[in-house]
């Protein structure tokens, strides 16, 4: 294992600078092809129980951020069900074997999130192979930069909001039935939010419904002992990025703006889900934990 996450280090240092080549993918990308690759936390990640018998469902985990917040959790002692696109199998395979060779159960779960039906079924089935669910993060999303409003069509801007807003809440919709009083919803949005870039429209208005849709679901959900948060990232080297997320031209650039100089890497993301999925945050709700390298945020 290299450098674990508890050890003593200056943040700027941790990861390098990268300046990544210009690239393109069709959607929706895969780890393996990413130049450079990215830390997931595969050989730094080290877990110490904070999860120990808990049931995950993590959309989006095949690659990036989810992958990241998967190894974690089966780290810290949880099984694993993972959701992603059927094209993503290969990525899929590699976060599944991490899991298991960390002594805890994967499921795989490929499926189109835009389509309600899939989404139930997603459910059934993590809960089935997991005997149980107690955790579930929303993290599955798209993101196309498109530079004029007259070009954003109007298949793209439904394809965005059945992803990154509808799968949420068909998901946790089905979910809630199977989640006891201790459980965790935890969803993925965005600095978008409240910085929405100005080719990002549809995106970073799904990413400001996510937030508003995680604080208004805490407060109904507190009463049954369920609590309900978000993440907001800023700029993570993950596929989403080079599968039309940025412009081409800004790829060599990724990152660099944010005050630690640097984008972040999947793994650095991963102890801000796994705090918020652990009982150790039993007084946090409704919350957005903003990991972005040090920009302003409300
Ligand atoms: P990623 O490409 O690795 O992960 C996104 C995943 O979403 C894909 O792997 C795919 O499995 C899933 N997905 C997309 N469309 C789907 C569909 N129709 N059905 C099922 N699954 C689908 O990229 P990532 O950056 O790790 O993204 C994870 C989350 O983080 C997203 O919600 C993204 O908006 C958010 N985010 C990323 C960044 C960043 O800089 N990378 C910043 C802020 C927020
Ligand atoms: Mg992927």
């Amino acid at each position: 294992m290299g450098q674990d996450q508890y050890t003593f280090q200056d943040p700027i240092k941790r990861y390098p600078s990268i300046e990544p080549p210009q690239q393109d993918q069709p959607e929706p990308g895969l780890d393996k092809e990413l130049v450079p690759h990215t830390d997931r936390g595969e050989d730094t990640y080290r877990g110490t129980g904070r999860l120990k018998g808990r049931k995950a469902l993590i959309t989006g985990s095949d690659s990036g951020i989810g992958a990241a917040v998967a190894i974690a959790f089966a780290r810290e002692g949880a099984d694993v069900a993972l959701s992603y696109l059927p094209e993503e199998e290969e990525d899929a395979k590699v976060v599944a074997r991490v899991i298991e060779e960390a002594g805890q159960k994967a499921v795989q779960l490929p499926g189109d999130l835009t389509d309600s039906n899939t989404c139930r079924e997603l459910v059934k089935n993590a809960v089935e192979g997991l005997g149980g669910l107690d955790i579930l993060v929303n993290n599955a999303g798209r993101q196309i930069a498109v530079e004029k409003l007259e070009d954003l069509s109007d298949e793209q801007f439904d394809t965005t909001f059945k992803t990154n807003i509808y799968a949420f809440f068909w998901i946790t919709k089905a979910a809630l039935p199977h989640l006891q009083p201790g459980s965790s919803i935890i969803n993925t949005t965005s600095i978008q939010a409240y910085q929405p870039s100005p080719t990002l429209i549809d995106y970073a208005a799904t990413k400001g419904a996510i937030n508003n849709f995680t604080k208004g679901l805490a407060q109904q959900l507190a009463p049954r002992g369920i609590r309900v948060n978000a993440v907001a990232p800023g700029p993570f080297w993950t596929p989403l990025q080079v599968s039309d997320g940025q412009p081409k031209e800004a790829l060599p650039k990724f990152g660099k703006s944010t005050p630690i100089g640097r984008a972040g890497q999947p793994t650095e993301l991963a102890p801000a889900y796994v705090f918020l999925a652990s009982s150790e945050s039993s007084y946090v709700m409704g919350e957005t934990l903003n990991v972005n390298g040090g920009s302003p945020s409300p």
